[in-house]
């Protein structure tokens, strides 16, 4: 008997967080197989339901002819229960960004982004509801955390990003599914054993997984520096963007709180350890506020600390999020910026701002719909 069956104790007097039925995606090879043959079927089955589920993306049983109707129901009932409920689609960028807001179980809602360029297709995904970190500039911090995603969560709104980017609907670009960022809501660090499990799921070669490229998919973090080290280890050499958005621990600790647990000189160290590792070149994020983090001086502080370093800088222009004075840098400034740091040897893009007319940064899309 659990507590929540004990007289007089009912759920609503003891909350439980919604969880999420366990699903296909939840599992990794063994399980899955271990699953099959419990349900008295042969371990075969497994790799059929896999090969529908990573190899076409597709779960729906109903159609799934190598399966008979009974057990198409029972895998559809039991193994792939419906997590993510689209309630909102933009789409912008002429149709090349389309954003979609899922409701979770529980009623928890997060975003993702598919983008589409002349030579990749993205999806943004989002790895936790809400954010615990809270950047003052970040849609998504301002919300607190929810909760974690599951695994499946994260894999779902791959999948759904697959059909789309398959579907025909990016003339112009790669006809599927390129380049994962997990740059969505969360703080995907802050979700270890469900990003990994999720990467695996990714990078598996089908029908295990979906069997893309580790060069390919980017973890954004804040630097949670004993995960960066332990993910490293993981032997899967994903790309790497650490969010430091300022060169100085002063002004770091105000943008991104939790640099007063990991500081500047620590997680670049970290960052180092990860490409020493991986052999794999970090990004270095830095969203550019106007008179905040603009400042020549800090630009060449920047370019200080970064030159030398297996990494390059990406500047985001800020996205002003709803409530907030802070504002993007003025172009000319942004120049200047650019300019000071490459002066330094350090590699510098800025980044596009697609989806701005549809919310497009973090979180800002679902925090509206939350209000
Ligand atoms: N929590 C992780 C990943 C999600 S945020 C992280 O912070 O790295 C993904 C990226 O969007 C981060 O680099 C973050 O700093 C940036 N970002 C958040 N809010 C933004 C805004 N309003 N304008 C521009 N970039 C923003
Ligand atoms: Fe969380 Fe990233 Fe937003 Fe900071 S920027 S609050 S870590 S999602």
């Amino acid at each position: 008997m659990t507590d929540l069956e004990l007289p007089g104790i009912t759920s609503s007097s003891r909350p439980r967080a919604a969880r999420p039925p366990r699903h296909w995606a939840d599992l990794d090879g063994a399980q899955r197989r271990d699953e099959v043959v419990g349900s008295g079927l042969p371990a075969f089955r497994a790799d059929q339901i896999s090969r529908r589920y990573f190899g076409q993306d597709d779960a729906e049983p109903d159609a799934w002819s190598e399966l008979s109707v009974p057990l198409r129901r029972d895998v559809g009932d039991r193994l792939l229960p419906p997590l993510l409920t689209e309630v909102a689609a933009q789409s912008c960028d002429g149709g090349d960004t389309v954003k979609s807001v899922w409701r979770l179980t529980g009623g928890a809602l997060v975003e993702s982004v598919v983008m589409a360029y002349p030579k990749r297709v993205t999806a943004c995904v989002s790895s936790q509801a809400g954010c615990g970190i809270g950047c003052p500039f970040c849609a998504t911090g301002q919300q607190g955390l929810t909760r974690n995603l599951t695994t499946a969560e994260i894999v779902e709104q791959v999948r759904m990003a697959r059909r789309l980017a398959s579907s025909g609907a990016f003339a112009g670009s790669p006809d599927h599914l390129t380049n994962i960022v997990f740059m969505g809501m969360g703080e995907p660090l802050a979700n270890y054993r469900a990003l990994v499990a999720a990467l695996h799921r990714i990078l598996d070669p089908q029908p295990l997984g979906f069997g893309m490229s580790a060069r390919n998919i980017t973890v954004s973090t804040v630097g949670l520096v004993p995960r960066m080290l332990q993910l490293a280890e993981e032997g899967m050499p994903v790309t790497l963007a650490l969010s430091l958005h300022a060169p100085d621990d002063e002004l770091r600790d105000t943008l991104v709180p939790i640099n007063h647990r990991w500081p500047v000189t620590e997680v670049l160290a970290a960052a180092d350890a990860y490409a020493a590792s991986t052999g794999r070149r970090y990004s270095v994020e830095y969203a550019l506020i106007r008179d905040i983090n603009d400042q020549p001086d800090r630009a060449r502080e920047l370019g200080r600390i970064l030159s030398g370093r297996l990494t390059h800088l990406n500047l985001i222009p800020l996205n002003p999020t709803p409530g907030s004075p802070w504002t993007a840098a003025d172009p000319d400034v942004q120049e200047e910026f650019v300019h000071l740091v490459r002066e330094q040897g350090v590699a510098v893009t800025v980044r596009d701002t697609r989806g701005r007319e549809i919310d497009g940064a973090c979180g800002q899309l679902a925090a509206a719909l939350e209000d």
